[in-house]
């Protein structure tokens, strides 16, 4: 058995465990990243080929905010890293008249001096003829917004982090027992890991690892997303003819991303399916749910309707009741923080919640009430979009 000891061990290399590796090595102190199945890998929120990133967050100005402060951190890394991480696609919002969230959404990117075009149904049936949104009555888009390579950015954060001196170790924590100080943690495997602070990024999994604390209050719900076959050399489906975009008066709440990398134009539904066990759930999508999607596609994008699945895949959502991230101390352990609730809208803070925690681990510095482990309810009732 083998002991090693660190300033920082963090367990789990998702989005949100790297991005807090990251800024905690550079404040000089010797950091471990530990993973049971490796950095975004296909059971990992964090494992998929793209994620969506947008500034708009209707009324809630922080996630805007949080939004803004990541952009520039992911374009940062995509140019010392060299890769294509992040593709301005533009990211549309559509909507109708009676829609109060963007209509707050409007109100808060135009005081924050996000740009935006704001769009009548006419010019979107002008500007994207292969879409047919006849509830839609005018749109919103961000055109300096859009999707980041997820898979790929997060597993390259990963290697940089090994390169700058993090320690990145292979293995499956178990749940921590003591109480007061934790001294050390062990893995699956009978080493021993020894730290001064224990940060648990553990995404879905975490119910299962502090279940006393949380298997009522992070909801792992399984997601389902497929990824259609343009036509041949139909280029309709990739940029810049397609932005991402997000159909807010389909009660199913579409959103689609375009074609990046031949993989296929991606299209999903953001409600919450079943409860989902990460470890051992079937990742297979329903019959019924492609009926859906079809059913989706005769009336939006008819060009579509007989268009092969060419990849599907199922994740999961680790939802808070609200859809606020949690991160905050665990109540009984002076030194474990817990970092996750990423409620399906997290990737893209991934840069601003690394910032952010490792100010509170390493300065103390002030928490915001929303994160903390007190604000979350055990009745779901979703309030961020
Ligand atoms: C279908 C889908 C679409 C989404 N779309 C978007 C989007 O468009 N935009 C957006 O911003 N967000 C989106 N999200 C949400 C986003 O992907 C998640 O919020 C984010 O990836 C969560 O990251 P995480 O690091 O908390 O968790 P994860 O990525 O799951 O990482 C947790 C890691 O911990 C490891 N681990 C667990 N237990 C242990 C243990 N005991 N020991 C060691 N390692 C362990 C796991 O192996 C895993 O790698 C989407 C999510 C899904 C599922």
């Amino acid at each position: 058995m083998t002991k090693r000891t660190y300033d920082f061990a963090v367990i789990g290399a998702g989005v949100f465990g790297a991005w807090t590796a990251y800024f905690l090595r550079q404040s000089g102190a010797s950091v471990a990243l530990l993973d049971a199945y490796g950095p975004a890998n296909s059971r990992a929120s964090s494992g998929g080929e793209t994620r969506v990133i947008r500034m708009g967050y209707g009324p809630d100005e922080l996630y805007t905010r949080w939004a803004m402060r990541s952009l520039p951190l992911w374009r940062d890394f995509a140019t010392r890293t060299k890769r294509e991480i992040f593709r301005q696609t533009g990211v549309l919002w559509l909507s109708n008249d009676a829609d109060a969230y963007l209509k707050s959404l409007c109100g808060v990117l135009a005081q924050a001096g996000v740009e935006r075009e704001e769009l009548k149904a006419e010019e979107i049936a002008r500007r994207w003829p292969q879409l047919r949104f006849h509830d839609v009555t005018w749109g919103v888009l961000e055109p300096n917004s859009g999707l980041l390579l997820a898979r790929e950015s997060v597993q390259a954060l990963v290697k940089e982090l090994v390169g700058s001196g993090v320690e990145y170790l292979p293995a499956a924590a178990e749940a921590p027992s003591a109480q007061g100080k934790l001294a050390q943690i062990k893995t699956r495997t009978g080493e021993s890991i020894s730290a001064g602070t224990f940060v648990f990024c553990s995404g879905p999994w975490l119910p299962k690892i502090f279940p006393e604390l949380l298997a009522e209050r992070i909801f792992v719900t399984r997601q389902e997303v497929f990824f259609l076959g343009a036509p041949a050399g139909s280029a309709d489906f990739r940029p810049p003819k397609m932005p991402v975009w997000l159909h807010r008066t389909h009660p199913g709440l579409p959103y689609a991303l375009p074609d990046i990398e031949g993989r296929g134009f991606k299209i999903a539904f953001d409600l919450h399916g079943e409860r989902f066990d990460p470890d051992a759930g079937g990742r297979v999508v329903a019959e019924s749910s492609i009926e859906r999607l079809r059913e989706y596609l005769r009336q939006h994008i008819p060009v579509l309707v007989h268009a092969p699945l060419v990849e599907t895949r199922v994740c999961q959502y680790e939802n808070t009741w609200n859809g606020d991230f949690l991160i905050d101390r665990h109540p009984q352990f002076e030194n474990v923080w817990i970092a996750g609730g990423g409620s399906g809208h997290g990737f893209k803070h991934g840069p601003a919640l690394g910032e952010y925690l490792s100010q509170r681990i390493l300065h103390g510095a002030p928490g915001e009430p929303r994160f903390s482990l007190a604000a979350k309810q055990t009745a779901q009732n979703r309030a961020v979009y």
